[in-house]
């Protein structure tokens, strides 16, 4: 198997997917692009096609309780308890409040 170049659909940007690591890689995995940080689903491992799961227009933004860290969820998740990346403090989001969020912005 060899190293396999992934175009980031979101900001177009080239990354390598090294070989060991796509021996491990199954349908349903999540990659973070490492230029915009947004999260790549594989839909299909041959060919290899992702899918954008998050790609920071449909997320929401909510700051972890106990640090502080703002960090995004996915309308997906709503209900679920997220981890936060800086601490990870797991907590479940106040979705009616993410909601009044949105709409103030507008
Ligand atoms: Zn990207
Ligand atoms: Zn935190």
């Amino acid at each position: 198997m060899e190293d396999l170049e992934i175009t980031c659909p979101v900001c177009g940007e080239v990354s390598v997917a090294l070989a060991e690591d796509l021996e491990t890689l199954e349908v349903g995995d999540v990659l973070e692009c490492e230029a915009c940080g947004a999260f790549l689903e594989v839909v299909s491992l041959d060919p290899l096609e992702l899918e954008v799961s998050e790609g920071g227009l449909e997320g929401f933004f909510v700051d972890c309780p106990r640090c502080g860290y703002t960090l995004e969820v996915s309308e997906e998740e709503a209900g679920q308890e997220v981890e936060c990346p800086e601490c990870g403090f797991r907590f479940v989001p106040d979705w009616s409040e993410v909601e009044e969020v949105e709409e103030d912005e507008e």
